[in-house]
């Protein structure tokens, strides 16, 4: 198949450095389109709300290699399931949603990977730590054994210009460097979960290891 999602997925791959891995956004795009993507080589697919998730997931399942990324603001009380249905939660947003994720990993044995969601500049309509709230936080969640923290994530709010885009990026980057420099039992910084369809190229320049990207490959959405 050839059509614009399969044109995107390479035009978008041939600018990135190989380092970078491409997170599809699945939301409210259908299965159809989703296996266009699995056929340009796309084995990462992420979405934000979990019954839509689980739909595709079914519809999916000839397709075993994919690696299912949360991206959404996740309910404790839909934790297990998340657990056991996504490999990467992008979006632990609080140490009171962590702390369950760690419990519930332990009784059904898994040890997801995990971001920790970082509100680089205030937005009231964000989720996410501020960062002397995450810095405050880190030794506690350093003992959440039964996850593995592997980074940070960031949405930025809309309205940006180029230049304060880059700077947030820039920012959370120096953070996770600042982090990784102390003694973790657990934590690890190697991945920033940074970068969407209007910002990416900032993203990657500022050292995103993965990017999610929606409407840029699959066309815009309903809202
Ligand atoms: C929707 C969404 C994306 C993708 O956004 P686009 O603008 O479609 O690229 C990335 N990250 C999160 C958390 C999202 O909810």
């Amino acid at each position: 198949m050839n059509g614009f999602i399969s044109q995107n997925i390479n035009q978008i791959r041939q600018q990135l450095p190989s380092h970078v891995r491409l997170i599809a956004i699945t939301k409210q795009v259908s299965v159809i389109g989703m296996r266009e993507a699995y056929g340009a080589g796309i084995r990462d697919f992420g979405e934000n709300r979990l019954q839509e998730a689980l739909l595709k997931q079914e519809q999916l399942q000839d397709l075993p290699d994919i690696c299912w990324h949360f991206i959404g603001h996740l309910q404790t009380n839909k934790g297990r399931k998340v657990l056991e249905k996504f490999q990467w939660i992008h979006s632990v947003d609080s140490l009171k949603l962590a702390s369950r994720l760690n419990e519930l990993a332990g009784e059904i044995g898994k040890t997801p990977q995990v971001c920790l969601q970082v509100k680089v500049l205030a937005d009231p309509n964000k989720y996410g730590w501020e960062i002397p709230e995450l810095l405050a936080d880190l030794p506690q969640l350093d003992h959440f054994s039964g996850l593995k923290i592997q980074g940070l994530m960031t949405i930025l709010p809309l309205g940006l210009s180029e230049a304060e885009t880059f700077g947030a990026f820039r920012e959370l980057s120096l953070l996770s460097e600042k982090i990784s420099q102390a003694n973790w039992l657990h934590l690890q910084m190697q991945e920033l979960s940074m970068g969407m369809s209007a910002d990416y190229k900032f993203a990657v320049s500022a050292g995103a290891t993965m990017i999610r990207l929606g409407r840029i490959i699959f066309g815009a959405r309903m809202s």
